[in-house]
């Protein structure tokens, strides 16, 4: 392999010392003969997790980026550690031994052994320096987060390229993407030079403008459809409906394959006025015959995690679907001439 490198004049700051262009850097390399440009980008954003070989994320073997950050609050969120924009220290209780030698480490006297010998964390005091993680033996403590250029990103995406031929691809999920929009752009843009399949996950709440971006490097699209009427939209998901619809619109438009993802949750969005204006919507928009709704039956799977990141998980007392309630869900769906699919874990 034959690889140029044009290396453009250094910036004085920022994370990457060279290139003029905003964020790029014009790689020049000829591969066998083959002759292929890329840019490498220094945009960066801030990632919970890159799951590798991930078969539930789209189709084929896939890696899934996650990035950290949502501005939405569903109750039934599974993955409350992807909420906080910022890298958080995350607390395994049940790992903990009370060894206390944590304690003592912490700069900020943000961890704290109280009257029964519990663990306290301070987390207004936390600057998430690691120092206390370093120092455990049991491996309680963790860093979620972390900050990455798109590069680095994509370097861990290749490590995979082999399995991806075969259908896979990469799927940039969350948190919600449409909160770090130029780094999932920026990631599809480099999959799709590449030929590598995309698949944006996305709870739809965003800018529309930044929407159309990485919608126009995507090969597919998963968008959250959780419920339809806007002042309990406003109560239970704490953000506004109106900019999902007209970002669902701009989905339709685009002519991008779209799974409409359902969490059925019982009592919350399984109402049948909730399925109605889910059907009315998706034949509003015309897309009855093209889109398919995904059902995601509700699971409690995340509810140990909501105290590792100091938080109470919201709705202890939801009961769980049952087959009965899920299929008078798809049957409605269906009745209403909508293509549904069950997935076995929401
Ligand atoms: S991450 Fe740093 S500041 Fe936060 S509790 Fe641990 S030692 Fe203290
Ligand atoms: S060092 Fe680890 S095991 Fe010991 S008290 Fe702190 S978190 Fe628990």
């Amino acid at each position: 392999m034959l690889c140029f490198t044009l290396r453009l004049k250094p910036r004085k700051t920022g994370i990457a010392q060279w290139g003029e262009a905003p964020c790029a850097l014009l790689k020049l390399r000829i591969t066998g003969g083959k002759e292929e440009s890329e840019f490498m980008s220094d945009i960066q954003g801030t990632v919970f997790n890159i799951q590798r070989y991930s078969i539930d994320d789209g189709p084929g073997i896939r890696t899934t980026v996650f990035v950290k950050g949502c501005p939405l609050r569903c109750p039934w969120c599974s993955n409350p550690e992807s909420q906080n924009p910022r890298p958080e220290l995350l607390y395994r209780y049940t790992s903990c031994t009370h060894c206390g030698t944590c304690v003592g480490t912490c700069p900020e006297n943000a961890v704290a052994m109280d009257e029964a010998g519990e663990l306290a964390i301070d987390r207004e005091k936390c600057t998430v320096c690691g120092a206390c993680v370093l120092v455990c033996p049991s491996k309680a403590l963790n860093i979620t987060g972390e900050v990455k250029t798109v590069d680095e990103v994509i370097k861990t995406v290749l490590r995979d390229e082999f399995y991806y031929e075969d259908g896979g691809g990469v799927t940039c999920s969350g948190g919600e993407i449409l909160a770090q929009p130029e780094f999932a752009t920026e990631i599809f843009r480099r999959c799709r030079e590449r030929g590598i399949h995309t698949n944006a996950d996305t709870s739809g709440y965003g800018s529309s403008e930044a929407f159309k971006e990485i919608l126009q490097y995507s090969d597919l699209c998963y968008f959250d459809v959780k419920l339809l009427d806007p002042e309990r939209h406003d109560e239970i998901i704490g953000v506004p409906l109106g900019r999902i619809l007209d970002n669902m619109a701009v989905l339709a438009e685009s002519g991008v394959k779209t799974v409409l993802r359902y969490p059925v949750v019982p009592g919350l969005n399984d109402d049948d006025a909730n399925i109605d204006a889910i059907a009315g919507t998706v034949k509003k928009l015309g897309k009855q015959d093209d889109w398919l709704v995904n059902m995601l039956p509700y699971h409690r799977y995340g509810e140990n995690k909501y105290a590792s990141v100091g938080m109470v998980y919201p709705i202890p007392d939801v009961r769980d679907n049952t087959p009965e309630n899920l299929d008078r869900v798809a049957a409605r769906l269906e009745n209403a001439g909508i293509r549904v699919e069950v997935s076995k874990l929401g």
